[in-house]
Order: structure tokens, then sequence, then C-alpha cells
């Protein structure tokens, strides 16, 4: 079963739960090897775990804002005094490289603790409400957030810190249970931060690790008072459905298809080196990567000759620790085999592979660093989410050639524009449908916690981080307190054909409205 102690990745491997049914195999992608194993937990595991978090969370709930942020505050020192031994277990579930742990996991989780521990009690303040609404004058409206009660998170393998446990974060804050379903491909880091929470004070319970695979985090659905989810579109849906099913609140982080956008006027070295960055950081497996690229054809050669020099410069393979590579493995093997295909497809129906286009023989998985050309929305590459370190890029004749291109997608989560005119790319960033928009950059919109981070499209449901990222795990619970009143109202009972008359007059002058 499943408690923190059990679960530590290095009992559970010691443990002899040794790949017999009931456990699951944690690989590293890296080498292939096999570095722990942990249990795959059915439904009524996941059933009592749920009853041990209900028992637990009146409590956490009542030790308040100020009782919470101290233990917040000490996790967030323990990211940082812990950072090398974090960086070591995400770096060994993932393949990714030392810096894309540091910069996008370890940063974000110290961050964030911060952040929530700061602004949890600014966000789910009481609101003091006044109304033009006759019938509550000089009454008391107040509107409270109530923590939901027990919160699942499901997450996915690419950010096994950011994007698993860093939503947990936030649903603690206010004063919820969490139970985190974390990726079947990468456990590791979030039993690890099991163990932060409970160094640091967390009452037991209060956060708890499901590990397991989709049927766990079925369960798990239907034991919360609301699920947050991330992951792919598809999964998405069922997630979705199976929330509906129950009647509890589902907020969905889902895949993405990002745009650049490289305009006429555009700084072509930033571009440059933008485009490569953000499309093969974490090896292209993030959902907010950029994924397909449209130039204005006057800077086309000039900008894809920029590309395929910083791309074929890229060293890829093994992470040996700091500075070793810049393009690490793929975590979750049959990615590559998707990889391979969109690239296939692509040259099939007709695209140019200026740089890499195969995976890489020998142990681990690796997909080199990809630069196509002569692609068009005919092709796997340019439609459907690739997430591997691939960056197709797109000739087009204008600007609105490359809104409309940008906007051709069912996916919408962010995108770029790049020009040094900054009202035009503002514009252009207004016309492009999609959760969030970066003007001569990419994905750093996700590091500012006070904006919130959704999906437009096929890309979500919701959003996290801002106001929205903590009031979604409460519910919203209004307070009217009539302070001095009559015996009986107006409207009340007896209805007299005088006050009826009296009533219609009020209503006559209060909703005449203006000419
Ligand atoms: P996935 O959908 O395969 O799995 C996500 C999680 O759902 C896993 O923990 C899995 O075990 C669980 N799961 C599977 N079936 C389930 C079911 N029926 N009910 C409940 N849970 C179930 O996604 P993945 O391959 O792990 O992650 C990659 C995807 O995540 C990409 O599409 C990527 O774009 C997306 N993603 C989105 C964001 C975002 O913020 N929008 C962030 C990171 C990743």
């Amino acid at each position: 079963m499943a408690s923190v102690e059990q679960q530590a990745p290095e009992e559970v491997a010691v443990n002899g739960n040794n790949g017999s049914a009931g456990s699951i195999a944690v690989e590293n992608p890296g080498t292939g090897e096999v570095i722990a194993h942990v249990a795959d937990l059915d439904a009524a595991a996941v059933h009592e775990m749920a009853e041990r978090a209900r028992q637990v969370q009146p409590g956490w709930e009542a030790m308040g804002f100020e009782g919470r942020a101290p233990i917040f505050k000490r996790a967030q020192k323990w990211i940082m005094d812990n950072q090398d031994r974090i960086i070591d277990t995400i770096v060994s579930e993932t393949g990714k490289t030392y810096e894309d742990a540091q910069l996008a996991e370890i940063s974000y989780g110290a961050h964030a603790f911060g952040f929530w521990a700061k602004n949890a009690p600014k966000y789910l303040a009481d609101e003091k409400v006044s109304s033009s609404q006759l019938f509550v004058k000089g009454k008391k409206l107040t509107v409270r957030w109530r923590p939901l009660g027990v919160i699942g998170v499901i997450g996915p393998w690419n950010y096994p810190l950011t994007n698993s446990f860093g939503d947990c974060i936030p649903a603690l804050a206010a004063g919820n249970a969490v139970i985190l379903k974390p990726s079947e491909i990468t456990p590791l880091t979030s039993l690890l931060m099991a163990e932060c929470l409970q160094e640091c004070g967390l009452p037991p319970d209060v956060y708890q690790v499901a590990t397991g695979r989709g049927a766990t985090g079925k369960a798990l659905i239907d034991e919360v008072d609301m699920i947050m989810f991330t992951g792919s579109t598809p999964t998405g849906k069922k997630v979705a459905v199976a929330a509906a099913e129950r009647l509890i609140p589902a907020s969905l982080e889902l895949g993405g298809k990002d745009p650049l956008i490289v305009l006429r006027d555009a700084d072509l070295d930033r571009a440059a080196n933008a485009a490569v960055f953000y499309s093969m950081q974490n090896s292209g497996q993030t959902c907010i990567s950029i994924e397909r690229v449209y130039v204005e054809a006057p800077v086309y050669d000039e900008f894809v000759q920029k590309v395929t020099e910083k791309v074929s410069a890229l060293r890829h393979g093994h992470p040996q620790g700091p500075g070793s590579v810049e393009v690490g493995a793929m975590t979750f093997p049959p990615q590559l085999d998707l990889v391979e295909k969109h690239v296939a497809d692509a040259v099939a129906k007709g695209a140019k592979v200026l740089v890499g286009g195969k995976r890489r023989e020998g142990q681990g998985y690796y997909f080199e660093p990809t630069v196509l050309t002569d692609v068009d929305h005919s092709m796997e590459a340019m439609t459907d989410e690739t997430f591997g370190p691939t960056l197709p890029i797109m000739k087009v004749e204008d600007v609105e050639e490359a809104i409309k291109m940008a906007n051709d997608s069912i996916f919408g989560l962010g995108g770029s524009v790049f020009t040094k005119d900054l009202a035009k790319g503002e514009a252009v960033a207004r016309r492009i449908h999609s959760g969030a928009v970066n003007v001569n950059d990419a994905l750093i919109n996700y590091t500012a916690l006070e904006l919130p981070m959704g999906g437009a499209k096929q890309s979500g449901l919701g959003s996290r981080h801002g106001a929205n990222g903590i009031r979604k795990y409460c519910e919203p619970q209004t307070i009217v307190v009539s302070r001095s009143f009559p015996k009986r109202d107006i409207h009340m009972f007896p209805y007299t054909e005088k006050n009826t008359k009296r009533i219609g007059k009020v209503l006559k002058l209060v909703n005449r409205g203006k000419k």
C-alpha cells in the first residue's frame, strides 16, 4: 500500500517489489536500465488513501493560511538545499539534461512554494460585495472560497516536478488534501516530494502519491472532489467524461502544437535562437514547445540558414552532469516511434531534412535534433503534436497567411510572434487563438505565476496560475447577512393590491434605464 515510507523509491526498490505483478518498473531512458519499482495501486488501495485524506483534511484546513505557510516556506528551502538530489532523480527517470531539470523544474518548484504561501491568502480572501439590487440594500454580502476537500492530480511524464507535483501546491495551499497520480513512466520525483513535505512538517496523509497506470488514475477520479489533469488530449477527454459522470469539476491541461511566426522585420538572430531553444529544450517534450514555424518569404532563407547552423551545433546524448549536452533522451520510448512517423510522413510528402531526422541506435532512447523545410499542412509534423526535437519551418507570403496557418490547428496552447514593431506584434498576438502568446519570446509566460496559463480549443479547459489557479480548488460560497430588518419585508406574504402596486412603481423607477 501507499504510505509515503513504503513508496519512497529506494525502499520500494529494496522492498523486493521487483517487477512481479502489481509493480511497475521505472527505467532510466538515458540508458534503458531499470532503476526502481513502484506499486501499481488498484481501486481498493486508492479508496483507502481517499478515506485517510478525508480524515486529515479538516485539520489541515483549520490550520489556516498562517499555519500552512511556514511548511511551504520550509519546502521552498528544502528544494534548494536538496536540488542536486532532486535533479538526479528527475534526470534518472526522464533522461533530460541537468539544465532542463534545473531551469524548468527546480526553479519552478521552489518559486511555486514561495508564491502560493504568499498569494493564497490574497487570492482566497473573503470578498465584500456591494450590490445595486434593492432587495439586498443594507445587508452584508460576502463571497468566501471554501476548499473542495480532496483533490486528485493526474500528471504526465515530461515534467514530473513542475507538471505533476506543481499543481498540488496551490491545491494544498487552499486547505485541501491531495492525492497525486504521477505518470507510471516518472513516479520517483513525486515520491521524493512526499519526503520533502513530510520533513517540512506537513501532517501525514495530507499529500499522498498513488502510483500506478491509467486504471489507477481512473480509480482516483471516482474518489475525489475535483480532478486536475495534465496530459494528452485523448486522455483528457476520457477524464472529462469520467468527471462529468460524477459531476465533479475537472481542470484539463492538454496537448499543443505551438506556432512561431517570424515577420520580415524580426531580429533574426533572436528569432532563430528562440526557435531552436524552445523547440529542442527538454528534447521537444514540452506542451508549449515550438512545434512549427512560419517565416515571411523575404527573410525565410536567412532564418533557415541560422537555424540550421545552430541545430547542427547541438550536442546530443546521455546527460553526464551540467554542461554535457544540450539535448537529452526521449523519456517515453513509444514517443520515438511517433516522432519517426511524423518525419517519415513529412519526407514522403515532399519535406526536406536539413539536420538530423533519425533515431539514434544503441542504449537509451534518442532522436536527433531535426530541422525540416518544404513542409505544409498536409503533413502530420505540422498538424499533430510531435512532442520531440523537431523544427519544421514553412515559408509564408505575408503576415495574413502566417496568422491563418497558425490558427489552422485543433490546438491552442501558446504561440510566438517575432517582429521589431511591437504594436504590430501585439496586434498579431491578439489574433492567434491560443491561451498565451509571447512577442519576441516563447514559453516564458509559464514562469510568471501571476499569469493564467491554459489552453484554448482542444488544448484544455480551465487554467493554472493566477487567481483561478487556486480558486479552482475551492467552491465560492455566498453569505448574506441581514443586519437590521423589519418583521416582514414588503414582498413577503400576504400579497396585497396596495403592496403590489407600490412594488410596481419602484420597479419602474429603478429600471427605467437611460435614454
Ligand atoms: P497521457 O495522457 O498519456 O497520460 C497522462 C496521465 O494520465 C498519466 O498519469 C496516465 O497514467 C494517466 N491516465 C491514462 N489513462 C487514464 C484514464 N483513463 N483516466 C485517468 N488517468 C489516465 O499523457 P502523457 O503522454 O503522460 O503526457 C504527454 C502529454 O501531456 C502531451 O500531450 C503534452 O502536451 C501534455 N502536457 C500538457 C501540459 C499542459 O500544461 N497543457 C503540460 C505537460 C504535458
